[in-house]
């Protein structure tokens, strides 16, 4: 896509962000914009970053290292989204500052030996299952409370709070309902003595009612890059 094209994109999606923050009370410097970039080439980064944005999400671990070393020379914060397999934590732990997508311990154990002691610890996410059947990935609702403690004694990761991908659905009020749940999620989880303060939730088609609910970071793609096409070059 066209470097305009993009940059005009960006502008768009903070003003909407600015939007349902303010409508939700909220101060939109509250709500972290993930730009995930997945399938997209590294000049598509550089032209982002060139509005200032500096938070990049990948969901594919070849494809993530790879954009990392190519955009060496810019001072990008890049998050892991993507499932996590337990023999490719390595270049997670070795590349990236984030993984949201964290749903087993073994995981999260091995992100945490892996961690080079010469970076501050990876700051993770739990991904949570609140669909139901309908989704695959994440831990179950009444699981989440077990692996956050565990998680959060692990020495080199450290636990900021939940992620979750809700099954898509263009009813807001089923949107809204989705990220309420989490957002409660985390709230029991704050009242049991963890300290977190992130709610990885939103993406293209429903950001503004993960802002209503609470999302502290929203991982947006298509509304920043365009249509994502798998079987192309990516
Ligand atoms: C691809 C992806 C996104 C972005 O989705 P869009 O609909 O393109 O905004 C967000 N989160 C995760 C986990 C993803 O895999």
């Amino acid at each position: 896509m066209n470097m305009t094209t993009i940059a005009s994109n960006m502008q768009a999606v903070r003003d909407a962000i600015d939007v349902a923050a303010r409508a939700a009370g909220r101060d939109p410097r509250e709500v972290t914009l993930l730009a995930v970039s997945k399938t997209f080439p590294a000049d598509d980064l550089r032209a982002a970053y060139a509005t200032g944005q500096r938070c990049f999400a990948e969901n594919y671990v070849q494809e993530g290292t790879g954009k990392i070393a190519a955009l060496k020379d810019l001072q990008i914060e890049w998050h892991f989204i993507g499932p996590i397999q337990s023999n490719k934590t390595r270049p997670i732990a070795e590349n990236f500052s984030w993984a949201h997508s964290i749903e087993r311990l073994k995981v999260a154990e091995r992100l945490s030996a892996q961690r080079p002691e010469s970076l501050p610890p990876l700051q993770v996410c739990i991904e949570v299952n609140i669909s139901g059947e309908a989704s695959k990935s994440g831990v179950a609702p009444n699981e989440v409370g077990a692996l956050a403690q565990t998680v959060a004694a692990l020495p080199r990761l450290k636990l900021r709070g939940l992620m979750a991908i809700p099954q898509p659905d263009s009813n807001p009020a089923q949107q809204h309902a989705a990220f309420a749940q989490l957002r409660q999620l985390q709230e029991q989880l704050v009242d049991a003595g963890l300290p977190l303060d992130t709610l990885s939730m939103g993406m293209s088609h429903d950001f503004p009612a993960a802002i209503a609910e609470g999302a502290t970071m929203v991982r947006i793609g298509t509304a920043i890059f365009g249509a994502r096409n798998y079987g192309g070059n990516a």
